[in-house]
């Protein structure tokens, strides 16, 4: 656990209590800071004595600190009235990895951030550096809490993937070295828009010390004029273009599609930057197991093949699904995010069928319209079982491919539970009908 022991004595408020904010608190408490902690959702939450307190009722004259869950906004579109009265009592808010940041771990810290390519990233990193026997922490806001951590030491390496929540509100960040994949509209409600979002992001190159280097990805302008400002600079910069994707990719099934180059070439960057070798570098790209929920195949049965990407959760990373495969039946759907489906156009004829669910479908069948058929339904399972049809009636067969290019909260928990799901309806599709093609 990272305990933040300069902390000591302090009094400090945790609001929202999940994976993050359950690990703030035990950090806060092993550091010897008093702690009142809340969420709305779970006013009864399981913590030691006296923890537990309505926020209203907190000690804010006392309080040195807020630390609140990336979910929760307090800025935009409109502070949580905790946030509010923070701002008003003028007590500093800041994120559970901020907490982790002041206990001053001794590793190397990388950063990943991004609109898409987070996860994969942040995996890939861990995965090689494991594979080539360093010691290394991966967290934040992918797998486990900051605080939760254990700090690997300095032949060790911290990898932390950070949200552009977790940005604005990470004061200490002072990364070794910075990645920022890709930048395009999303979010954009908890940002009061697209230059709320950028100067998020872009905290993770301003946190950058001196000796720094930042790696960024060459695929939209936003990225593209961030690398110019830091040359400007004189920060170290590299590029991570696809073309700098190392051989090692190509034996790996999670890596293919062009957007995956160039999150394997930063990726490399890293791992290049952090001195492993070449040999190094290709024999842990290979064995990358991949993410689920991420261009995931599930299931195939005779020409037919499903493939869950349910974390595309925007356009931008529905468009990238959509140019890796062809004869595409295209479940897609749900909240719509900022950026619509204007990425996704280039690519569309590899779409067969697009079969619409959720509350973006009206909207994005008059997108569609002229572009690809259509049809809407009502739920996920009655649109997959569609697509399965269209698919066997095909005769060429396809892929069914969940790329929703938007969020899951219309309909699902999380684009987890939408994923799995998925992949029960392709199984039980695959199972009932596997006579058909024995
Ligand atoms: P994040 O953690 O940023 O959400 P993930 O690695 O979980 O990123 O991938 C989320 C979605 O974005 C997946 O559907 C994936 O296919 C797509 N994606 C991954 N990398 C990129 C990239 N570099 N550019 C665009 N889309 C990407």
């Amino acid at each position: 656990m990272l305990c933040p022991h300069t902390m000591s004595g302090q009094t400090v408020g945790v609001l929202g209590l999940g994976g993050s904010g359950m690990a703030a608190v035990a950090a806060l408490h092993a550091a010897g800071v008093t702690v009142f902690a809340y969420d709305d959702n779970k006013p009864d939450a399981a913590l030691p004595n006296g923890t537990i307190a309505n926020w209203h009722d907190w000690p804010w004259k006392k309080l040195d600190a807020l630390v609140i869950s990336p979910g929760i906004p307090h800025l935009h579109p409109a502070p949580h009235p905790a946030a509010a009265r923070a701002q008003a009592e003028d007590v500093a808010i800041i994120s559970e990895v901020e907490i982790a940041l002041r206990a001053a771990p001794t590793a190397p810290l990388v950063v990943i951030t991004g609109t898409n390519g987070k996860s994969t990233t942040t995996a890939l990193i861990g995965h090689c550096l494991t594979t080539a026997g360093k010691a290394v922490a991966v967290g934040g806001n992918i797998g486990r809490p900051a605080c939760s951590l254990d700090d690997p030491g300095p032949d060790g390496v911290i990898v932390l993937e950070l949200s552009s929540y977790q940005l604005e509100t990470t004061p200490a960040l002072a990364p070794n070295i910075a990645v920022i994949l890709n930048i395009t509209p999303d979010h954009l409600d908890r940002h009061a828009g697209m230059t709320g979002y950028i100067a998020a992001k872009s905290r993770a190159l301003a946190a950058l010390p001196a000796d720094g280097t930042a790696i960024l990805g060459q695929s939209d302008i936003t990225v593209t004029q961030l690398a110019r400002d830091c040359i400007k600079r004189g920060v170290t910069t590299l590029l991570a273009t696809p073309d700098k994707a190392p051989a090692g990719r190509q034996h790996c099934l999670a890596l293919r599609g062009d957007h995956n180059a160039e999150n394997a070439a930063a990726a490399a960057l890293v791992l290049h930057k952090l001195g492993l070798s070449a040999d190094q570098i290709n024999q842990g790209m290979a064995s990358f197991a991949g993410l689920p929920h991420r261009l995931q195949p599930v299931a195939t049965i005779g020409p037919i093949s499903f493939v869950n990407d349910s974390k595309a959760t925007n356009g931008t990373a529905a468009a990238t699904a959509l140019a890796a495969f062809s004869h595409i039946y295209w479940v897609a759907g749900g909240l719509a995010k900022d950026d619509g489906l204007d990425a996704v156009m280039p690519h569309i004829g590899n779409v067969e069928k697009a079969y619409l669910i959720g509350s973006s479908a009206t909207a994005f069948a008059s997108q569609l319209q002229g572009h690809c058929p259509t049809a809407m339904y009502h739920n996920l399972d009655d649109a997959t079982y569609a697509a399965f049809d269209d698919a066997r009636n095909s005769h060429t067969g396809g892929t069914i491919l969940l790329a929703p290019a938007a969020a899951s909260f219309d309909q699902f928990a999380n684009f987890a539970a939408r994923g799995d799901a998925f992949c029960q309806i392709a199984n039980t599709l695959c199972s009932r009908t596997g006579d058909a093609y024995a």
